[in-house]
């Protein structure tokens, strides 16, 4: 599990954070496994005090990974302290006045806050998806096993009193301990790769440089809110925003104060748009925008918002710049947003006619036919 994560981690480490934590941290979990597997055979300083060094470090990186992955600031501070003071304890109950509960109480004490913590995180800021849920239920159960195996080992009489002898207890724990871990292995590649999924989707779908849809995804998402408004008899709107003068900005600051002004520009427009209207950039310094079940008029005030909105002090850094816009409603069939989108194109050339900053309007000659049932 610890040379899938590795390889996970070779070809995301650029976009995805932590993995390579949590790579590093299976592989001395891994090794630990080997050290703990052979308590009778080598010394105990190193199946004991080096074998759970291994394992508070190797979950530790785990916990920084997780933090990593969620965007919080790893608490490499907090892990180090918690590691150094239960290994210091550790090596005294066994070095200086031996005491196997002592020495087993603080090792789960601490693997139960590094594990806590995890699932908090993946709780907190996992997304909704069902590789989420399967982490956060495989960090409870290692809670819980940890739990049992913590209260067995206060309650020797519990244990004694059982059918089952101590080595029992302890070779069903270290089974199920390394089953659970496997699992948790296995978690973090699953969340990682719905991270990876989720970014390829986001990749194909938007411009690169705004972060708004591109052409593709736009008329894709065209489509579907054209069905649905075939279905419930509702309109569609669309505006096209054209930046006026733009060249002029680049040749006169350059095309990096240009590409920082298209930027801008879908910030102040997103930020006055209502929910649920899709923007998209059509290519250079133009701009499509989706509005559902408006009017003309309402569609017309909506992009009276966004060109009024470049027109408010923003970045001083940047150069003052308008906009003009076309607008359009409703269209007939299924090559329905070439005719919208010509329809607006023909408005806005209209807006820059006149003088440009402004916001021209054209309703088409069709409706949208419901279909039949
Ligand atoms: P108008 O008011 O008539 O729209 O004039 P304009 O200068 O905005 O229009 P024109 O089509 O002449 O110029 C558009 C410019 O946009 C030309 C091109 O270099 C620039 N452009 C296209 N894509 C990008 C980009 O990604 N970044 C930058 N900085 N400039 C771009
Ligand atoms: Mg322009
Ligand atoms: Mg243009």
């Amino acid at each position: 599990m610890s040379s899938v994560l590795f390889s996970v981690y070779r070809d995301l480490h650029s976009n995805i954070n932590g993995i390579g934590r949590w790579a590093l941290g299976s592989l001395i979990l891994a090794v630990t496994a080997v050290l703990f597997g052979l308590r009778e055979v080598i010394p105990d300083w190193l199946s004991v005090i080096v074998a759970n060094a291994g394992l508070l470090c190797g979950v530790g990186l785990w916990l920084v990974g997780t933090q990593l992955f969620y965007g919080r600031k790893p608490s490499w501070a907090s892990v180090s302290a918690a590691t150094i003071l239960t290994m210091a304890c550790v090596s005294w109950w066994l070095l200086v006045e031996p005491a196997y509960t002592l020495r087993l109480t603080s090792i789960t004490g601490c693997l139960l806050g590094l594990y806590g913590v995890q699932l908090l995180l993946v709780v907190r800021y996992g997304v909704r998806h069902s590789s989420t849920y399967f982490l956060a239920f495989v960090l409870l159960l290692q809670i819980v096993v940890l739990l049992i195996r913590g209260v067995t080992s206060l309650l020797p009489t519990l244990v004694q009193s059982n059918f089952l002898s101590p080595d029992l207890i302890q070779a069903i724990y270290f089974a199920t301990y390394s089953f659970v871990t496997l699992l948790l292995a296995l978690g973090f590649v699953m969340v990682a790769t719905h991270r990876l999924n989720m970014e390829l989707k986001w990749y194909a779908t938007r411009d690169p440089l705004t972060g708004v849809f591109n052409r593709r995804a736009f008329a894709e998402i065209y489509q579907r809110e054209y069905q649905v408004a075939q279905r419930t008899g509702g309109t569609l709107a669309l505006l096209i925003v054209d930046l006026d003068h733009f060249k002029a900005i680049n040749d006169k600051y350059g095309h990096d104060v240009g590409d920082k002004v298209l930027v801008d520009f879908c910030r102040r427009a997103n930020a006055v748009l209502v929910n649920g209207t899709s923007m998209a950039r059509l290519g250079g310094e133009e701009f499509a925008v989706l509005l559902r079940g408006v009017s003309l008029e309402d569609a017309s005030a909506q992009a009276e918002r966004i060109r009024l909105s470049l027109l408010q002090d923003g970045d001083n850094e940047l150069p003052g710049y308008t906009c003009s816009v076309g607008v359009a409603t409703t269209a007939k069939d299924g090559s329905a947003l070439e005719q919208l989108l010509r329809v607006a194109d023909d408005a806005l050339y209209h807006a820059k006619r006149e003088g440009r900053n402004r916001v021209e309007s054209m309703k088409t000659s069709f409706e949208i036919r419901s279909a039949p049932e």
